[in-house]
């Protein structure tokens, strides 16, 4: 998987996601992640990337021209590693034509459907993916028009860019790749999976401050302790999340 990022704080993300278990994913080759200055791709001088809006208003608004030049460098360099030419075709070794998708590109916005672990899950497939990161107003709408895949909002709320919203994004997509998570069932059976809560964890000590490990996971009757765990986590999505078990009722 390949993670494109077009911004304006590129050392944000990097710094962010070249650390724990997206940094190891890297250093592993499981992942790559590039980000592109968006503001190396101005055409005056000053490295101005933004302007008033048209209508009046406050704030400022991303200009399209210097998106759309980043989104082609990537474009670009995406048909390098993969061989294919505009048209989105590479020719393999038998000199077969093979069609290959155009890479999606996910514009970080407030106004998009919200992130969740199912998009997570299809969005995995995919070799490439190009995210979008808005800063002040927002982008020019035209080059939205242009390039923009999917629109995608890490919840009801309004940051101050989509640096930290396409981290999310990368950070839970990246521990669905095979090998970037050492134990590969982990990422399986755990909270949102078949729309349930992850059931109570514990570790060492078997006591602390007088509350003790429950007894039955301490019986090596792994029946009782499976049996134990779905339990539990009926319970607590009862509890917490009582909107996802009507989606499995659906
Ligand atoms: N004026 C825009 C609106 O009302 O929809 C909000 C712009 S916001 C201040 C600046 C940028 O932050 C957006 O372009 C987007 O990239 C990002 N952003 C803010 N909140 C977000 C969220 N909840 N999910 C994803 N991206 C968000």
């Amino acid at each position: 998987m390949h993670f494109h990022i077009l911004t304006l704080f590129p050392e944000m993300v990097m710094n962010g996601l070249s650390t724990s278990i997206t940094g190891r994913a890297v250093k592993n080759g499981h992942i790559s992640i590039d980000a592109v200055n968006i503001r190396d791709f101005a055409e005056n001088k000053h490295g101005q990337v933004d302007d008033y809006p048209y209508g009046g208003g406050a704030g400022m608004v991303m200009q399209p021209g210097p998106v759309y030049r980043a989104y082609e460098h990537v474009k670009d360099n995406i048909s390098l590693r993969t061989g294919s030419d505009d048209n989105n075709q590479a020719i393999d070794t038998s000199d077969n034509v093979i069609e290959n998708k155009k890479p999606r590109v996910i514009y970080m916005t407030p106004q998009g459907k919200v992130f969740n672990q199912s998009i997570a899950e299809e969005l995995a497939k995919e070799e490439d993916l190009i995210l979008l990161c808005g800063h002040y107003e927002g982008i020019d709408e035209r080059v939205l028009e242009m390039i923009v895949t999917d629109h995608l909002s890490i919840g009801d709320y309004v940051l101050t860019g989509g640096e930290l919203p396409a981290m999310v994004v990368i950070d839970a997509i990246s521990r669905l790749v095979p090998g970037v998570l050492h134990n590969d069932v982990s990422a399986e059976f755990e909270t949102f999976h078949d729309n349930l809560l992850e059931h109570p964890q514990y570790t060492r000590p078997e006591e602390f401050m007088g509350k003790r490990v429950p007894d039955v996971l301490l019986s090596g009757h792994h029946k009782n302790i499976e049996a134990w765990r779905k339990e539990q986590s009926l319970q607590r999505t009862k509890e917490r999340r009582p909107d996802l078990l009507e989606k499995r009722g659906q």
